[in-house]
């Protein structure tokens, strides 16, 4: 090995593999939670004949809720979540069942046409 002192760009590089090096578990860590937060195999897709029938949209934001809002709360709480058709002992986290999709899950955010205010 030589004697040299190592020069400042060499320093430099080095530093730059190191944090680079520090940083690709990071990057793999945000990678795996999207990957978990994306919807299941059986969530109801947008093309689904019963969805595209009912309006649902997994995002309630982006649906026709306020135009179609129905009698039982603001139009801004109406979501799957408030909805009386909504079977929470299915699915898990934010995916769950809905009778009107059977062995399909529905996003707890979303909203469809037939949003109807849980009792109680
Ligand atoms: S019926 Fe209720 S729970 Fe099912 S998709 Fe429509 S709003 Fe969501």
């Amino acid at each position: 090995m030589s004697d040299k002192p190592i020069s400042k760009s060499r320093r430099d590089a080095v530093k730059v593999m190191l944090g680079t090096a520090a940083a690709i578990p990071m990057i793999n860590l945000v990678g795996f939670g999207t990957a978990r937060a994306s919807a299941p195999a059986n969530a109801v897709a947008a093309d689904d004949p019963t969805a595209v029938a009912l309006k649902y949209n997994q995002d309630a934001t982006k649906s026709e809720r306020v135009a179609a809002a129905r009698p039982g709360a603001p139009a801004e709480e109406q979501h799957c979540a408030t909805c009386q058709f909504m079977l929470a002992d299915q699915g898990e986290g934010d995916w769950k069942g809905c009778s009107l999709f059977p062995g399909k899950l529905i996003n707890v955010n979303g909203w469809c046409s037939s949003w109807t205010l849980k009792a109680g």
